[in-house]
This record gives C-alpha cells, sequence and structure tokens, in this order.
C-alpha cells in the first residue's frame, strides 16, 4: 500500500505538518515512515522503522528536519522484506550532482527486467524496493532536466506508480498512466500540497483540490503550481479497492466520499443477498459502513455485536495454534447480549483467504448465534494483484479455488452473499470503465509479465546481490 504527502510552504513548519499528514495516512503502512525535507536547497532525510508517532520525536521534527518544502511516506510491510530499515522511503538519488529524493506508492510490474538492466549497467542495488528503480533509472539520465528525466524513466517503468519528489527547489508528483494508486491535489491558504487521501489535508487544516490525473507530473513551487502531461494515452483506472477496504471512510476520490460509497454497497447487498435474521453486525472497522447500509436497506436492526482493540497490531502471529486461535478474541470480541440465541447477519468488506471470516464465524457460533449469515460488500477475490496491494497469490485466494457455496460450507457459515461487480459499481457512483477490478474480473489494465506472475509469491524477498 504505502502513504505519500508533500508540502511546498517557506513559512509554516513543514515537518511537522508532513508528520501530521503521515500520522492521517498511518493506516496505509504500520512498517516504517520516512520524511525529507529541503532546506534553503539542502535535502536531509529522516526515516525509521515504527509507527509515524515513534519514529518522529520533537527533537528530530524541530531540529534536524528545517525546511521550506517536505515529502513523506509511510511503508506497508508486505512479509519478507518487511523490517529492512533499508527498504523505508524517501530514497535519495542524485541527477547530475543536484540531490533528490523519491516516494512511492504502487508496483512495477516490469521490475525484474529493469532491475537486471541497471546492475547489467554496473548499478549496485541499496535495496530491494522497487522504488530504487525510478530513483536509479532518473539518476542515469545525466544531461536532462529533472523533469525530461522523469518523462524518460517513465517510457521505462510498467505498472502502478503514484510518486513524489523532493528537489532542492520544488516537490513533484505523479500518477501512473492508469492512475492505478490515488494522489491528490490539496491547498491551504496559498500553498500547495499532495497526499495519497484527502483527510491529510484536512488534518493541516487545509483542503482537497482535486485528484491528479492519470499521466500527470505536476511540479509545486512557493509560486505555485504547473501541471504536464508526460503521456497521452491515458486511462482513469483506480484501484476498485480504495473505496472497498484501503482508504479512509472521511476521504473523497474522483469526488465519492468513501464512507458513502461503502453504505451503498452495503444497501445494494441486502437488495441481492436478502436473509430473514434479528439482527445485523459489523467486523470492524473495515466492514462497520456496509454494516449499516444492509441493516438500513433490509429493515434489520443495527448493533455493534463485535469489539475491536485497537492496540492489537497486525503483527500479533504466535505459532502456537492455541494461542493464535486467541489471537482472533483479543482483536475482536463479540458481545454475548447481541449475539446470543439471533439470527445474525455478519456483514465484511471482503473475503482475502478466509482465515479472518472462518474464525469470525465460529466466534460468533460458539457464542451462541442461532445462525449466522456472513454478507460481504466486495465480489469474490478471485485473482491476484500485481500493482502493490498485498493480496495473497492464486492458490491462497480461496475465492480462486472454491464456489461460493463451498467458501459458506468452509466458513461454516448458514448462507454467504457476495456484493455483484455491476452492484458495487452502482454504488460508488462511478462508471465501470473507471476502476482498476483485475483482482474480481482477472482483466488486468497494465500487463503482466510472466516474470511478474511468477514472482508474485517471491516479490518480498530481497532483490538478487548485484555483481560486480
Ligand atoms: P480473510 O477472511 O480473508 O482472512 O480476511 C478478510 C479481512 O481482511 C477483511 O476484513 C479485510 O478488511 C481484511 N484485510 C486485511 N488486509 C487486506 C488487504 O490487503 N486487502 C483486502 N481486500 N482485505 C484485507
Ligand atoms: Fe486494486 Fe485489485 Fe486492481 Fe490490485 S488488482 S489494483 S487490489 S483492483
Ligand atoms: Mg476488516
Amino acid at each position: 500500500m504505502c502513504s505519500l504527502f508533500g508540502i511546498v510552504a517557506p513559512d509554516l513548519p513543514v515537518a511537522d505538518l508532513t508528520y501530521l499528514a503521515l500520522y492521517a495516512l498511518q493506516h496505509r503502512g504500520q512498517e516504517g515512515a520516512g520524511i525529507s525535507v529541503s532546506n534553503h536547497g539542502q535535502i536531509q532525510t529522516y526515516k525509521q522503522l515504527g509507527l509515524v508517532p515513534q519514529v518522529f520525536t520533537e527533537t528530530v521534527l524541530r531540529q534536524q528536519l528545517i525546511g521550506q518544502m517536505a515529502i513523506g511516506h509511510t511503508r506497508y510491510s508486505t512479509t519478507g522484506s518487511g523490517h529492512v530499515v533499508e527498504n523505508l522511503q524517501p530514497l535519495e538519488f542524485s541527477l547530475d550532482g543536484m540531490p533528490f529524493t523519491v516516494a512511492h506508492n504502487g508496483n512495477l510490474v516490469n521490475q525484474f527486467e529493469l532491475h537486471s538492466e541497471l546492475t547489467e549497467r554496473g548499478y549496485r542495488f541499496k535495496t530491494s524496493s522497487d522504488t530504487e528503480i525510478v530513483g536509479a533509472l532518473i539518476a542515469q539520465f545525466s544531461g536532462l532536466s529533472f523533469e525530461e528525466a522523469i518523462f524518460a524513466a517513465t517510457r521505462k517503468i510498467k505498472g502502478a506508480y503514484s510518486l513524489v519528489f523532493l528537489t532542492p527547489d520544488r516537490v513533484l508528483g505523479m500518477r501512473d498512466p492508469y492512475g492505478i494508486r490515488p494522489l491528490l491535489l490539496g491547498k491551504m491558504g496559498n500553498h500547495y500540497m499532495l497526499a495519497s487521501e484527502s483527510p491529510a489535508f484536512d488534518i493541516v487544516g487545509g483542503k482537497l483540490i482535486r485528484d491528479i490525473e492519470p499521466g500527470e507530473l505536476v511540479s509545486i513551487t512557493d509560486v505555485g503550481v504547473e501541471t504536464k502531461m508526460y503521456e497521452a494515452q491515458t486511462k482513469r483506472r483506480m484501484c476498485v479497492f480504495e473505496y472497498i477496504y484501503l482508504a479512509r471512510p472521511d476521504g473523497d476520490l474522483y469526488g465519492r466520499n468513501v464512507y458513502k460509497a461503502r453504505r451503498r454497497m452495503g444497501e445494494q447487498l441486502a437488495l441481492e443477498h436478502p436473509v430473514k435474521a434479528d439482527v445485523v453486525i459489523g467486523v470492524p472497522d473495515s466492514g462497520t459502513p456496509a454494516a449499516l447500509g444492509y441493516a438500513k436497506a433490509s429493515g434489520i436492526e443495527y448493533e455493534e455485536g463485535l469489539i475491536k482493540n485497537r492496540y492489537v497490531g497486525r503483527t500479533f502471529i504466535n505459532p502456537d495454534p492455541m494461542v493464535r486461535d486467541l489471537g482472533v478474541k483479543i482483536k475482536l470480541h463479540p458481545i454475548r447480549e447481541v449475539i446470543e440465541g439471533k439470527r445474525v447477519v455478519v456483514v465484511d468488506d471482503s473475503i482475502v483467504r478466509g482465515t479472518t471470516s472462518r474464525k469470525i464465524v465460529s466466534l460468533l457460533k460458539q457464542t451462541g448465534a442461532a445462525e449466522v449469515h456472513m454478507r460481504v460488500s466486495s465480489p469474490p477475490i478471485v485473482s491476484p494483484c500485481f500493482y502493490g496491494i498485498d493480496t495473497a497469490s492464486y492458490d491462497e485466494l480461496i475465492g480462486a479455488r472454491k464456489t461460493p457455496a463451498e467458501i459458506a460450507r468452509y466458513l461454516g457459515a448458514d448462507s454467504l452473499g457476495y456484493l455483484s461487480i455491476e452492484g458495487m459499481v452502482k454504488a460508488i457512483r462511478l462508471s465501470d470503465d473507471q476502476f482498476c477490478m483485475a483482482c474480481l474480473n482477472g482483466k488486468y489494465p497494465i500487463e503482466v509479465p510472466a516474470s511478474m506472475k511468477r514472482e508474485k509469491n517471491l516479490l518480498t524477498e530481497p532483490a538478487p546481490p548485484a555483481v560486480a
């Protein structure tokens, strides 16, 4: 996943503002965080493993990160290369002696080819992150202006990339020609900002202006913002999972509020998969808006049936099966008074491997639910994502291997209903050609090379060592 932020504001404490923005974007990456500032042309970067408030102390923000413009990043950990400090961003490079830093959200589908190509030309990789490929490519276009070098690099890289750059005198942001991952332009007074999601603007006292378009490069200086299209053949194909699960509900993407879209998905789900029941509950937090929508459209009462402990990290993975089973109870605990003796509709946003959903169904049954009807506010995930979301490979995706009826049996649910693709699109209120839905319908907007398909399971392994 990952999150991006950028700001140019010579009269404001840019590091503090970036810190607040990254705090608001923490859900997009909990592995580590970094900020680069430009202080009268001198670039400083600070990054560490950990959550945003753990990474940046007051001393770091006020003494080390003084500047007039900044970019920031939070990193999402995929298993394997997760806890490697070298992979944190922004990454530092230079073009003809001019320093620049870059931060990335997405995944390059031709990274293996580009990695070999750069290695053969003598470039020595310091990280196993594909972001280094972008920076290294740009750095090789000696003699070009920075923007020209970016354009030249975009002719080589393929895949999903929202990028922010910091140079001595500007912040730049761009989206790939399909705009798979989000990036937005915001404003505070006469200062411009970039962010992966609009709540980052709200948190610093600014507001959303618009989405950066696919194939667009914006360049922000202290006099304003300039924009260029670096690619003529562009299409809007934003990741539909931003609306389903990834983005904060209090944000807007392409003019649609994410919470409202999720609520409407729940309403639509109730129309598509009605059931006689006594209570509707959601799996917090991601299933809550859709559960509210389901309750409204079905007329069945909504209740809080599962309480989430917010202090349990995603890292609670104990090898002992007994402790692991207890793990789900630490994270989600049922309210017996809501569940016992009831026919329960439980709404979640998605099923990936099915392991969480299975535990939830069993937890509800153990708590005395008379019936458990699982409702999912997205269509079945039938194909892996190659564009930067850590959804499993084919053999791990339960939706790729089993029919909904088989999945219902596996979950131990009395019934299971998924939202249809048409219903999902209708609920978001954008036309179906605006999205990437590859993991739902197998239609990949950006061709995925065989090397990437093969490497899907190896993606997170460190890249092969460079040969001298
Ligand atoms: P499962 O039942 O497949 O084990 O887990 C489904 C749950 O995982 C859902 O509640 C969903 O919110 C959550 N989840 C966590 N990470 C992701 C992700 O990267 N993509 C999707 N689609 N869901 C995720
Ligand atoms: Fe999003 Fe699925 Fe497309 Fe990946 S394949 S970008 S998760 S819609
Ligand atoms: Mg969830």
